[in-house]
């Protein structure tokens, strides 16, 4: 008798169990999602940084024990460096660190000679400015590989004569952003990993 009840019991607390499951599941997968209503909803979050590929330093020849931290540097006018400074003598070559398609050619005042290159997935934009030149044929729409010849170090811009660089950011872009747009992400630590 006192089997019986329990059983009785456990049969509608296994199956109001399996209703809360089943109500999860359906929640999380398939078509366009409702609002999320609870805080274990998953929402989708951009690449953490560690699982970017590796990268290449941009700058031929250049060693990752030679690369300073120039992140957080003040650039005058409220401005924060949101890049790092690779220097190298003028005409040095200048590689893609990843591969992507070039989204933008820009002569800017203080960027000068400037590549915006999306990455493959498009969520990262890599940013190369202060070129002397850029490598011949070299246009918008192009898609380019890992360690491609895209440019030369220069000084083009706001930028010293007498210190040749290139000045190498990450932007991570929303859906939708443009190539002037996106956040700055430091690129340091990705480029002196290995
Ligand atoms: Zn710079």
């Amino acid at each position: 008798m006192i089997r019986k009840i329990a059983i009785l019991l456990l049969v509608p607390a296994v199956g109001y169990v399996g209703w809360v499951i089943i109500l999860n599941m359906s929640g999380g997968s398939g078509g366009p999602a409702p609002a999320p209503q609870r805080a274990e909803v998953p929402v989708p979050r951009p690449i953490p940084l560690g699982r970017q590929e590796q990268l290449v330093i941009p700058v031929s020849g250049v060693r990752p024990d030679q690369l300073s931290d120039t992140f957080d540097d003040a650039r005058g006018e409220g401005r924060v460096h949101d890049a790092i400074d690779i220097m190298a003598p003028r005409g040095t070559a200048v590689i893609a660190a990843a591969a992507g398609t070039i989204e933008k050619l820009f002569d800017s005042r203080l960027g000068g000679r400037t590549i915006y290159i999306r990455r493959l997935g498009g969520q990262w934009m890599d940013y190369y400015a202060h070129l002397d030149s850029y490598v011949t044929g070299l246009a918008e729409g192009q898609k380019v590989v890992q360690g491609q010849l895209i440019g030369t170090v220069g000084s083009t811009g706001d930028a010293s004569p007498e210190a040749p660089h290139l000045h190498y950011a990450i932007n991570m872009m929303a859906p939708g952003e443009s190539w002037w747009q996106g956040r700055a992400i430091n690129p340091y630590p990705l480029l002196v990993r290995r």
